[in-house]
């Protein structure tokens, strides 16, 4: 008898506030100005936003140089240092700063422990545009610390002085495991006053902990390049998955890793539109597997405004459309 095959679908899943607050950006800075709008960086980490985005004028640029003087930039999601902003001024650019609220406060206390003189070591990936954002704004107090192994090659001025952050999309148990390391070393080593890793992060992994252990393979829908989304497939194999697979697209799937699956676990990173899912969802289907159900283990509320600098044009750009509308009545 053939067992009855079957989809968990992890929620939350999919778009966290701050890639829908950058992704809108980009999309009424479009409407606002008119293409095109220069993008420092991908906007997100996800191949289809970023496309979709191009096809509605947005163009994207490793760094201000190839903005022409003058333009919009719109810098992403992922934050950038302080020197970035000033090379947009010296190039008169009119920066509009998607950087994700979440990592504005991580650089804050990034600002504010150095101000103190602490030594900050800041836990996450080499390389990627976040680390680089926050070390940015401070680098002679940062040291990037790129896993547990890392911990062991840290040296500091004073060990009383010494406080940890981290990037905020990285694994919550893996960071546990760092600090613990960490603290072998650096007993009076300091917290950060709230947790860097940020809600969307932690919630999107507790949901695939929760549903892994009940699944023969894990797919999780996200790009190669978004920290958050390799961090679930990591979770999931962690967490009992016999094995787990990232794709940006349903269409990546490879029917060898259907066999003998009978549990299907389904999930997202936070910058994938659920569009992306229900393909997957539907592929499955066809497969047989019709029965999805959703293991919820949080609800989310939290939506950010847009940036201030879009928010005061979109009102400016209102308040004259009220007035012409105004003078050809009167
Ligand atoms: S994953 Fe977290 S820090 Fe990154 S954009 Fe989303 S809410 Fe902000």
């Amino acid at each position: 008898m053939t067992a009855s095959k079957r989809v968990l679908l992890a929620k939350p899943r999919g778009y966290c506030a701050g890639v829908d607050r950058a992704v809108q950006t980009v999309e009424e800075a479009l409407k606002l100005y008119g293409a095109p709008i220069y993008v420092r960086k991908e906007i997100v980490h996800n191949k289809h936003v970023v496309s979709t985005l191009q096809g509605k004028g947005a163009i994207f640029v490793e760094e201000n140089e190839e903005v022409p003087e003058g333009a919009i930039v719109v810098f992403s999601a992922h934050g950038v240092a302080p020197e970035v902003h000033d090379q947009a001024k010296a190039r008169a650019l009119r920066a509009i700063d998607a950087t994700c609220p979440l990592v504005t406060k991580v650089h804050q206390e990034a600002r504010r422990f150095a101000a103190d003189d602490y030594d900050i070591l800041l836990i996450g990936h080499e390389g990627h545009e976040e680390v680089i954002g926050t070390t940015g704004e401070a680098p002679a107090h940062i040291q990037l610390v790129d896993g547990p192994d890392g911990a062991d090659k840290v040296t500091v001025r004073d060990p009383e002085k010494v406080v940890w952050l981290s990037q905020t999309t990285l694994s919550v148990d893996e960071t546990l495991e760092t600090v613990a390391r960490l603290k072998q070393r650096l007993p009076l080593l300091m917290s950060p006053p709230s947790d860097d890793i940020c809600y969307a992060t932690s919630n999107r992994q507790d949901a695939v902990k929760a549903m892994a252990p009940d699944c023969d393979i894990v797919l999780v829908v996200g790009s190669q390049n978004s920290s958050n989304s390799q961090r679930l497939r990591e979770v999931a194999v962690d967490a009992g998955a016999r094995a787990g697979y990232l794709i940006d697209y349903a269409s990546e799937i490879q029917e060898e890793w259907l066999t003998d699956a009978s549990t299907v676990g389904v999930t997202s990173g936070a910058s994938v539109p659920d569009e992306l899912v229900m393909e997957v969802l539907d592929f499955l289907a066809q497969r047989g597997y019709n029965d999805v159900a959703e293991i919820t283990t949080a609800q989310e509320k939290l939506v950010f405004s847009l940036p201030q600098e879009l928010k005061r044009d979109m009102k400016a750009a209102a308040a004259a459309r009220a007035a012409e509308v105004a003078q050809t009545l009167s």
